[in-house]
């Protein structure tokens, strides 16, 4: 297939929340671009047209990831911008934002130059970098916000170094509220993305504090770690007039301080994972949610370990039901792959991040399929709200916009096999689980990057090496 000729997509159900379309239409592509969204089905193609049959299929705006992890450069033994994109394409992201915990750290403009030249080479989708808040991510010294700004990051972030020190946090916000990034040609506000983790509280714990941890014998991450530092980022907001981000949502109370700061009219927004929305702490057992009679060799799944900690099923009904009701505003996956050699060893030594980009959509399709959120509701979190957090002109399938689109078989059952990822690596606790809901096809800019029907659109990347590498901790 030629990638970039003109496409009549025909046949499918389409959704766009922005634009309040949900009908059988065909979407017909020109130059990269959205052309025109039908009134009414086509049974065949205008003149000229590659026709792509989407019959029994939705269509709908290409997901955009607010915070993902591809680890180019200096952890490429773990992933890379190619199997990473390629991970996202499958995953159905059009678009996603490159956390900024790489090495070199991007807290200058020539480490993000040479970042936006290994995207231009390499990535399969659109890949958006996010900038330093502080040199090194050491949370003492602000990075030069204003040369990161120029340089075309879309935002701010220590990533999972919480920036400690109220002063520093208080100065990033302030700063930040005079800076306008340069994003696909328009001028953005900058948000600040501050992990949100009191680590005078979370110490060295291990896991969500509750039940299973006690059991298990690990320390506990008390949810008061996240709640502490949430309040505090939303004082400072209210303080500075700053444009707050706060990344994973976990917790039940932290829920309700978004909640009473948008309540308030503050400018702060929220993300939520596809684990922190359907899975809880009692998937360390390693029994894909099962609790035992008696621990099991499979107790302490390694995959289960990510910062924040998977919480209770309290937390997950109000983070869920955040995330329905829009307090919560986009879902994002923190895909944090890692070696084998992160995650095969004991709990406390592993390191923190699940595997997210391909398995995404379909876990939190379960929220559908459990009653909790409208299918079309689920899509705007995952497309349109993504791309208003950062003020991006994507997300949706206007007229002129670019051609990001995602085909999606919402019936479809399947099996999660880790080894047949593109991505890198094989960090999930889903191995082996079953889900419903399936992304098809992906187009980026007018271009087919995954067709799952078609075989595989992109060449497989080579499986994970092993090389010795013990960067624990790193999320
Ligand atoms: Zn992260």
């Amino acid at each position: 297939m030629n990638t970039m000729s003109n496409l009549a997509i025909l046949g499918g159900r389409v959704i766009d929340p922005a634009q309040n379309v949900d009908r059988p239409a065909a979407v017909l592509i020109k130059d990269g671009r959205v052309e025109e969204i039908t009134a009414r089905p086509l049974s065949k193609g205008p003149e000229g047209y590659e026709v792509i049959d989407a019959a029994g299929l939705i269509v709908a705006p290409g997901f955009i990831d607010l915070h993902c992890h591809l680890r180019e450069p200096g952890s490429e033994h773990k992933e890379t911008i190619a199997t990473g994109t390629a991970a996202a394409a499958r995953g159905g992201f059009t678009t996603v934002c490159a956390m900024a915990n790489t090495d070199p750290c991007p807290d200058n403009a020539a480490v993000v130059g040479d970042l936006l030249r290994r995207i231009e080479r390499d990535a399969a989708v659109r890949v958006l970098p996010i900038g330093a808040i502080t040199l090194g991510r050491r949370g003492e010294h602000l990075a030069p916000m204003a040369e990161l700004a120029a340089s075309g990051v879309v935002a701010f972030s220590d990533d999972g170094d919480p920036v400690m020190d109220p002063d520093v946090m208080r100065h990033a916000l302030s700063y930040a509220t005079g800076l306008r990034g340069v994003v696909h040609g328009a001028q953005r506000r900058l948000p600040i993305i501050n992990h949100a983790e009191d680590r005078g509280l979370s110490r060295d714990g291990q896991m969500h504090d509750g039940a299973v941890a006690a059991r298990l014998g690990l320390a506990g991450i008390p949810g008061e770690a996240e709640v502490a530092m949430v309040a505090r980022d939303i004082h400072l907001a209210e303080l500075t007039g700053g444009r707050l981000h706060i990344p994973h949502v976990s917790t039940r109370r932290a829920v309700e301080h978004v909640r009473a700061a948008k309540a308030r009219g503050l400018h702060v927004t929220a993300e939520a994972t596809p684990h922190h929305l359907t899975l809880t702490d009692v998937w360390a057992y390693g029994l894909h949610g099962e609790t035992p009679h008696g621990l099991s060799l499979a107790a302490y799944d390694t995959n289960t370990k990510v910062s924040p900690p998977l919480r209770s099923q309290d937390d997950v009904d109000a983070v869920t039901g955040a995330l329905a009701d829009g307090t919560i505003d986009a879902i994002a996956t923190d895909h944090a792959p890692h070696a084998m050699t992160d995650k095969v060893c004991t709990y406390h030594e592993a390191a923190k991040g699940i595997n997210c980009l391909e398995t995404a959509f379909a876990q939190v399709m379960s929220l559908v399929l459990g009653g909790r959120i409208a299918l079309p509701a689920l899509i705007e979190r995952m497309s349109a709200a993504p791309a208003r957090v950062l003020g991006l002109g994507l997300g949706s399938l206007k007229r002129g916009w670019p051609a990001d689109l995602v085909f999606i078989d919402h019936d479809a059952e399947w099996t999660v096999d880790a080894g047949l990822f593109a991505s890198k690596a094989r960090n999930t606790p889903l191995d082996g689980v079953g889900l419903r809901g399936r992304v098809m096809a992906t187009i980026c800019a007018g271009r087919v990057v995954f067709d799952a029907r078609a075989g595989l659109a992109l060449p497989r990347p080579g499986n994970p090496r092993r090389a010795g590498d013990s960067s624990g901790g790193r999320t």
